[in-house]
C-alpha cells in the first residue's frame, strides 16, 4: 500500500518563505492568520490526513460505494463516514469561508495547501466536500440573504454537502446544448426536470442532506448558453425560514463504475418536478456557474499536485531501497549485492521530474490561490483588478498543467517500481488510475487551453499575461549583478520575451484565421506553464538562499532549478514550434480522409 507523509516543510518553504503570505495576510486584514496559527493549522490538518483519510484511501479504491436500487440510497466505503464527521467536527468545510457564516475566515491560499494534503490523503474521499466550496462561492456571490443564511451556513459547518449538476448526456462540454427544465411556482420557487449525469457526490450517507446546485432552463430562456439558469434544489426540501421538509423529488439513478476515484459516488441524478429555488438572475447562471467552477478547477489542479506529491514520495523511498543492478560507472555500494536503482540516471531523471514539477506546481498553484484574497481584499482597485486578472489567467494553467503532470508524475513513480508499480499491492497503480479523472473533470485540458488563449489572453488583451510579465521583469531587474542567480535569470528574461512575441504572433494570425487559436491553445497553455514554472524555480532559489534552511535544502533546491531548466524548460521548444506550425498539419487533412 501506498503511504502519505504531508510534505509539512515544502508547504511552509513555499507560504512563508518563497510567497511571503504572512506580511499580505496581515495587509489584507486576516489578522489571525499569522505564521504561528498558520503552522498550527497545517500540523493539524497534516495530522488528520496522515491518520484519519490515508488509511481509507486504499479501502475506497477496494470497496467502492454501494447502490442500492430500491431506496435509490448510495453507502459508502467503510470509514468514510467516520472521517467525515471528523472532518465536520475539525471545522475543516468552512476554514476559509467568511466567520459572518460560520466559518474561521481564513485565506485562500492557507486553503489550498489544506486541500492538497486531502487529495493526497484520499482523492475519492476528498471529493465529498471538495464541490461545497464551489456551492459555498456561487451561494457567497450570487445568493440571495436568506440563502446565504440557510443553505451557506449549513455547507460551511459541513452538516450538508453540495454538488454542482451541469453535464448531461448530450451535454458536457457544451453547455449551450443543456436540456434541464425549471417552470415557475406559484409559491415562488420552481419545478425542476430533467437528467444529469456523472454528479459528484450526488447521493451518499455523509450528511442527512444534499445541495444541488443545478443547471436549468426556464419557459422564455432563450437558446444556448444565454438561457441557462442556476437553482438550488436540496434532496429533502427546505423552507425559507431553514425548516427542512419532506423528501424533494428527485432520485439517484444509478451510480457509475469507473476506472479510479472509486470511493467517489459518481451519480445519475433524475430530477422530476424537484422543488428548487432561483440562484442570482435568471438565464445568468452560467456566470454563477463559472463561480463555482474556478474554484473548483484550482481545486482540482491541487488534486493532480497531491497525487504527484503522494506518488513521488512512494518512488522515491522505494528507489533508495531497491537493489538492482550496478551503477554504469562501477559500484557505489560494494557492500550490497546490487546497488538501489537510484543511482541510475534514468531513474533520477524520473524522480527529478516529479520533485521539479511537484515543488514548482505547489508555487504556482498557492500562488494562484493567493489572488483569490488579493482580489477579494487589497486595499486598492488596481491591485484588485490585476490579481482577478492574474487568477483568471493563471486558473487553466494551474487545472491543465498539475493534473496533466499528476498523470506524468504518477506514471513514473509507477515506473520506478517496475513491474511492481503494476500490481496493486504497493497501491501505485491506483494513484495513477485516480490521476486520469483530473484532466477530464472541470473542464478538459483542451478546454482550459481554448480558455487561456481564447478567453483569458486574446479576449482580455492579454492582461493576465501582462501582470505575471510584469512580475518576472521586476524579479529580473532585481536579480540584475547577482553571480548566484545569473544562469537564470538570463534564460529566464529570454523565455519571458519569446512568450510574449509567441502570444503577439498567434494574435496576428488568429486574426486572420480563428482556427489558429484552436491550432495553437494546448501548445500554448504548456509553453505558458513551464515558462511559468521556470519564474517559480528562479525565486525558489533566491527565497531557499535567503532562508534559514539547512545548506543540503538550498543545495537541492538549486540542482532541482538546474535540472528544470536544462531538462524540462526545453520542452517549451517543442511547444513552440507546434504552435508556429499553424493550423495547416490540423486541418489539411479531409475529415472524410482520416481513415482512407
Ligand atoms: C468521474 C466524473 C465526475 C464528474 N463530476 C461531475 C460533476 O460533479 N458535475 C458535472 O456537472 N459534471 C461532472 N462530470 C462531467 C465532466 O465534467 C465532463 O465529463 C467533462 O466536462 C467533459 O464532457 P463530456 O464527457 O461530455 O465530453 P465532451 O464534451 O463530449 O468532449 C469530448 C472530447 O472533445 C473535446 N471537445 C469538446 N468540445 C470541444 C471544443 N469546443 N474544443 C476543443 N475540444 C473540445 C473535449 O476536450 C474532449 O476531449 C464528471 C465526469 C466524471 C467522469
Amino acid at each position: 500500500m501506498s503511504s502519505y507523509s504531508a510534505p509539512l516543510r515544502e508547504i511552509r518553504f513555499t507560504l512563508h518563505d518563497l510567497l511571503g503570505v504572512e506580511p499580505t495576510f496581515a495587509r489584507l486584514g486576516f489578522e489571525d492568520a499569522g505564521r504561528e496559527t498558520v503552522d498550527a493549522i497545517l500540523e493539524e490538518a497534516a495530522r488528520f490526513c496522515g491518520t484519519v483519510l490515508a488509511p481509507l484511501n486504499r479501502v475506497g479504491d477496494e470497496h467502492g460505494v454501494d447502490f442500492d436500487r430500491d431506496s435509490a440510497s448510495v453507502a459508502t466505503a467503510p470509514g468514510f463516514k467516520d472521517a467525515y464527521v471528523q472532518f465536520a467536527e475539525g471545522g475543516w468545510g468552512g476554514l476559509s469561508a467568511s466567520a459572518e457564516y460560520g466559518g474561521m475566515g481564513m485565506p485562500h491560499a492557507l486553503g489550498l495547501p489544506v486541500e492538497e494534503m486531502i487529495d493526497a490523503a484520499n482523492l475519492a474521499w476528498g471529493n465529498f466536500p471538495l464541490l461545497s466550496h464551489g456551492a459555498q462561492s456561487a451561494l457567497l456571490h450570487h445568493g440571495e440573504q436568506w440563502q446565504r443564511e440557510v443553505f451557506l451556513t449549513r455547507l460551511v459547518s459541513a452538516e450538508w454537502t453540495g454538488t454542482m449538476c451541469l453535464t448531461e448526456p448530450h451535454c458536457g462540454t457544451d453547455l449551450g446544448l443543456l436540456r434541464t427544465r425549471a417552470e415557475p411556482a406559484t409559491d415562488g420557487s420552481y419545478a425542476i426536470t430533467g437528467t444529469k449525469i456523472f454528479i459528484t457526490a450526488g447521493e451518499h450517507d455523509l450528511t442527512p442532506n444534499i445541495v444541488h446546485l443545478v443547471l436549468a432552463r426556464l419557459p422564455d430562456a432563450p437558446a444556448g448558453s444565454k438561457g441557462i439558469s442556476l437553482f438550488i434544489v436540496p434532496k429533502f426540501k427546505v423552507a425559507r425560514d431553514g425548516t427542512v421538509g419532506e423528501r424533494n423529488a428527485l432520485r439517484c439513478g444509478a451510480v457509475e463504475h469507473k476506472m479510479g476515484i472509486h470511493g467517489s459516488a459518481t451519480c445519475v441524478m433524475n430530477f422530476d418536478g424537484a422543488q428548487g429555488y432561483l440562484v442570482g438572475e435568471a438565464h445568468r447562471g452560467l456566470a454563477a456557474m463559472f463561480t463555482m467552477m474556478n474554484s473548483a478547477r484550482i481545486g482540482v489542479g491541487m488534486q493532480g499536485l497531491g497525487l504527484s506529491e503522494r506518488a513521488w514520495q512512494n518512488a522515491l523511498r522505494y528507489s533508495r531501497e531497491r537493489l538492482q543492478s550496478r551503477a554504469l560507472s562501477g559500484a557505489k555500494f560494494p557492500d550490497r549485492p546490487a546497488d538501489p536503482i537510484m543511482v541510475q540516471p534514468d531513474v533520477r531523471r524520473m524522480l527529478l521530474t516529479c520533485k521539479a514539477l511537484i515543488e514548482g506546481g505547489r508555487a504556482l498553484g498557492y500562488h494562484a490561490g493567493l489572488q483569490i484574497d488579493l482580489a477579494a481584499h487589497a486595499d486598492s482597485e488596481a491591485e484588485r483588478k490585476d490579481a482577478d486578472d492574474l487568477l483568471g489567467f493563471l486558473t487553466p494553467i494551474v487545472k491543465a498543467c498539475l493534473t496533466e503532470w499528476g498523470i506524468e508524475c504518477t506514471y513514473h513513480a509507477l515506473q520506478c517500481y517496475g513491474g511492481h508499480g503494476y500490481i496493486a499491492e504497493h497501491g501505485m497503480e491506483q494513484l495513477a488510475r485516480d490521476a486520469r479523472i483530473t484532466t477530464l473533470y472541470e473542464g478538459t485540458t483542451g478546454i482550459q487551453a481554448l480558455d487561456l488563449m481564447g478567453r483569458k489572453t486574446m479576449q482580455l488583451q492579454g492582461a493576465g499575461l501582462k501582470v505575471f510579465l510584469g512580475m518576472v521583469q521586476r524579479f529580473c531587474e532585481q536579480q540584475v549583478g547577482n553571480a548566484m542567480l545569473a544562469e537564470f535569470i538570463g534564460p529566464l528574461m529570454e523565455k519571458a520575451q519569446e512568450w510574449q512575441a509567441l502570444t503577439i504572433a498567434i494574435a496576428k494570425r488568429a486574426g486572420g484565421d480563428p482556427e489558429e487559436i484552436g491550432a495553437a491553445a494546448y501548445d500554448y497553455l504548456f509553453y505558458s506553464g513551464y515558462v511559468v514554472l521556470a519564474y517559480w524555480w528562479a525565486r525558489s532559489v533566491a527565497a531557499a538562499d535567503a532562508s534559514s534552511h539547512p545548506q543540503a535544502f538550498k543545495d537541492a533546491k538549486r540542482e532541482t532549478a538546474r535540472f528544470y531548466y536544462a531538462r524540462l524548460l526545453p520542452r517549451t521548444l517543442a511547444h513552440r514550434a507546434a504552435i508556429e506550425s499553424g493550423t495547416a498539419p490540423l486541418l489539411a487533412l479531409d475529415e472524410a480522409a482520416f481513415d482512407a
